[in-house]
C-alpha cells in the first residue's frame, strides 16, 4: 500500500514540474513514506530520517515530507520536534499536504492553487510517475483505505484510520490510466479488501469490481490482496473462478492455529471455520494458490498453541505463508493489556521451525510444476534474468535475451524450488 502511495506522490510531483532525483542528495523534495507494523519497519524510518539530518544541513531548503503510518491520521508532534527539518507531515494515503504545499511555493499562487484544489480530488487522475511508465508491469491499486476491524496487535486501524473505499469510478480510470501507461496487471489492495463497498450501499462489492475491471481492454491479470477469513463469499470466489483475468490466487491471513490465541487476536474466527474456508476456496476455484500470514510468539501462546498452528500449516499446505513475530505495537490491545511474554529466542524457534516446515510444503507443491508449461507474465530482467510469475503468483526465471516486458507467454518449468522456478520459452 506505501508503494502505492509513494507512487501517488511522484506522480503529483511531476504534475508541479518535479522530476526523479536518483539520489537522496540531488533532491531539492524528499519524501519518506513510513510503516509501522513491526518495530523493524519503525527502525528502519527512524535509521533514514537520521540519516537526512546532514543533507537537512547542508541544505536548509531542503524540503523533508514524511508520510505514512509513522504520521498517521492524528499527526505525530513528537517526531516534528526529534527531527525539525520535517516540513510537511502527511498522513498515510493522503498527499494532500504535499500537494498544498507544493502549491504554495510557486509563484503563480492562483492558478496553482487551484490545482492544488483539483488535486485534492485527483483521486483516479493520477497513473505513473514518468520513469515507471511503460516499464512497469504489475502495479498496485488501492481501493480502500483504513481498516474497522481491531485485531489485538495491529496498530493499521489507528494510523490509517477507520475503513474507507474509493470510489469504484476512481479505481477504474486509475487502472486504464495505467494501462494506457504499459501496465499488464493490476493489484487491488486493501487492509481487508474483501470488505470493498461495504462501508458504501452504493458501492459495487469487490466481485464487481472486478467484473468491471475485467472489461479494461489490454489489462491481462487481477489479483486483489489482503482477504480476511469472514468475508470471503462465495460471489467472490465465483467471479474469481469464473473471470479469465482474474488470478486464481487468494492472500487470506490465518495468523495462529489455536482457538484460544485466535480469540486473544480478536480475529473473529475458528480454526474450524478457516479450515473449512481454505476447503470452500480450493472447491470454488480450481488450481487455485493460497497464501496465508502467521504471527507466532503472540503473547501467552503456549508451545501447545503454537505446535498447534504447526499442525495447521502441515494439514492445509499453503501455498505461501508470510511468517512474523510478534513485535508490540504502542497503544495496540495487546501492547496494553497482554504481556509480551514469548522470549525473543523462542519467537526465533517458532519462527524457523514454521519456516522449515513451509519451506518442504512449498517445495513439494512447487515440484508439481516440473516439466509443465504454464503462462507466466514477465515482469524485469535482473541479472541477465527475466522474471515473472505465474497465474498463481509463483516466481519464475527464464534466461534470454529477448525482450519479454509485459509479455504474456508460456513457459516450460526446467527446475523448481521452495521460493522459485526457472524455465524457457515454451514453442
Ligand atoms: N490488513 C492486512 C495487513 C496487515 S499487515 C492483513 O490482514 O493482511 C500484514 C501482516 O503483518 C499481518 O497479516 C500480520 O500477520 C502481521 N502483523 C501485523 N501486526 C503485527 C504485529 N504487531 N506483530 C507481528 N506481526 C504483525
Amino acid at each position: 500500500m506505501n508503494v502505492a502511495d509513494s507512487r501517488r506522490a511522484a506522480s503529483a510531483l511531476e504534475r508541479f514540474g518535479y522530476e526523479h532525483a536518483p539520489r537522496a542528495d540531488d533532491a531539492d523534495v524528499i519524501v519518506l513514506n513510513t510503516c509501522m507494523v513491526r518495530q523493524s519497519a519503525e527502525d528502519r524510518a527512524y535509521g533514514r530520517l537520521n540519516g537526512l539530518r546532514p543533507l537537512a544541513k547542508k541544505n536548509p531548503d531542503l524540503v523533508v515530507c514524511v508520510m505514512g503510518c509513522m504520521i498517521g491520521v492524528k499527526g505525530n508532534q513528537a517526531l516534528k520536534e526529534r527531527f525539525p527539518f520535517i516540513r510537511i507531515v502527511s498522513a498515510p494515503s493522503d498527499i494532500r499536504p504535499l500537494v498544498e504545499y507544493l502549491a504554495s511555493q510557486t509563484d503563480r499562487q492562483d492558478e496553482e492553487k487551484q490545482t492544488a484544489e483539483r488535486f485534492a480530488w485527483m483521486d483516479g487522475e493520477l497513473a505513473l510517475p514518468v520513469r515507471e511508465q511503460n516499464q512497469l508491469v504489475s502495479a498496485y491499486i488501492t481501493v480502500m483505505d483504513g481498516c474497522s476491524h481491531a485485531c489485538a496487535y495491529c496498530i493499521i486501524p489507528s494510523k490509517r484510520g477507520g475503513e474507507k473505499s474509493r470510489p469504484p469510478e476512481h479505481i477504474l480510470s486509475e487502472a486504464r490510466l495505467m494501462v494506457a501507461q504499459g501496465v499488464k496487471e493490476i493489484i487491488f489492495l486493501g487492509q481487508i479488501v474483501d470488505r470493498y463497498g461495504k462501508d458504501r450501499p452504493d458501492y459495487p462489492t469487490l466481485a464487481g469490481l472486478l467484473r468491471q475491471a475485467h472489461e479494461i481492454e489490454g489489462l491481462k491479470r487481477i489479483r486483489f490482496l489482503t482477504s480476511h477469513p469472514s468475508n470471503i463469499t462465495d460471489e467472490l470466489l465465483d467471479a474469481v473462478a469464473e473471470l479469465p483475468k482474474v488470478m486464481p490466487h487468494i492472500e487470506v491471513p490465518n495468523q495462529a492455529g489455536d482457538d484460544q490465541v485466535l480469540k486473544n487476536m480478536r480475529r473473529g474466527y475458528t480454526v474450524e471455520e478457516y479450515r473449512q474456508l481454505i476447503h470452500r476456496i480450493r472447491q470454488r476455484i480450481p488450481g487455485v494458490s493460497i497464501a496465508t500470514d502467521i504471527i507466532v510468539g503472540f503473547p501467552g501462546e503456549t508451545g501447545e498453541q503454537f505446535q498447534r498452528t504447526s499442525d495447521l500449516l502441515a494439514e492445509l499446505k499453503l501455498d505461501v505463508a508470510h511468517l512474523a513475530r510478534y513485535s508490540p505495537r504502542k497503544g495496540t490491545l495487546s501492547e496494553r493489556k497482554m504481556p509480551d511474554d514469548v522470549p525473543d529466542e523462542e519467537k526465533w524457534r517458532r519462527f524457523r521451525l514454521l519456516e522449515e516446515l513451509q519451506k518442504g510444503i512449498a517445495t513439494g507443491i512447487n515440484a508439481r510444476y516440473l516439466d509443465q508449461t504454464v503462462d507466466v507474465l514477465f515482469e524485469e530482467k535482473k541479472k541477465g534474468r527475466w522474471r515473472g510469475r505465474t497465474p498463481t503468483y509463483k516466481l519464475v526465471f527464464v534466461e534470454t535475451d529477448e525482450d519479454l516486458r509485459g509479455k504474456l507467454l508460456p513457459v516450460r518449468i526446467t527446475w523448481s524450488g521452495p521460493w522459485s522456478m526457472r524455465g524457457e520459452l515454451a514453442e
